[in-house]
């Protein structure tokens, strides 16, 4: 976990003063540690019939594209509105400061899928918390969340109570 670990950048002061932002790009820069890692993340859900990976964007798709390939099954890309071509399902969530929208293709899941939702990176768990609840709305179940990362400091897993949740690094 430490080779992962050191692949994670401390980039201060971004995107506002005062942040500290975790830079994944060296990890996805690292096809060995990035397998790892991708394997680490799935591990505590391959026994859970999981039939379809969703991802939120953007950094969501690198990780989630990766775990779908690796488990061999569908992925399904949340994005920010406007930029699905097909009928859409919305959900608004408040942020910080303001809100967001975050959309989901009409017939991308149904009643009958089991979701596994990977992000790289959970912080106050504002986004991911919206995520279950869109792919909730297409009536499929959530089984678990898996995060690259996780601040612990911000409480975000506290938003996700009911879901099972796993992180590789916690800072
Ligand atoms: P939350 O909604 O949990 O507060 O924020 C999580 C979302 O913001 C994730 O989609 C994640 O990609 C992004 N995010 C927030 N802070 C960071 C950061 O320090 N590093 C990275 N890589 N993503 C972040």
């Amino acid at each position: 976990m430490q080779s992962i670990k050191q692949k994670i950048r401390d980039i201060p002061d971004f995107p506002k003063p005062g942040i500290v932002f975790k830079d994944i790009t060296p990890l996805v820069k690292d096809p060995v540690a990035c397998r790892r890692a991708i394997q680490l993340l799935i591990q505590p859900f391959l026994d859970k019939d999981i039939t379809a990976v969703a991802g939120m964007e953007a950094r969501g798709f690198i990780f989630g594209a990766l775990a779908a390939w690796e488990l061999g099954i569908p992925f399904i890309p949340l994005r920010k509105p406007g930029k699905l071509p097909y009928d859409v399902q919305s959900i608004c969530y408040d942020l910080e400061y303001g809100s967001a929208q975050l959309e989901i293709h009409i017939d991308a899941l149904d009643s009958t899928d089991r979701v596994l939702l990977i992000d790289d990176l959970l912080a106050t768990g504002g986004t991911a918390k919206a995520s279950c609840e869109l792919i909730e709305l297409l009536g499929a179940s959530v089984v678990a969340c898996g995060f690259v990362i996780e601040l612990d400091f911000l409480q975000g897993r506290e938003k996700l109570q009911g879901y099972e949740v796993h992180s590789l690094l916690h800072y």
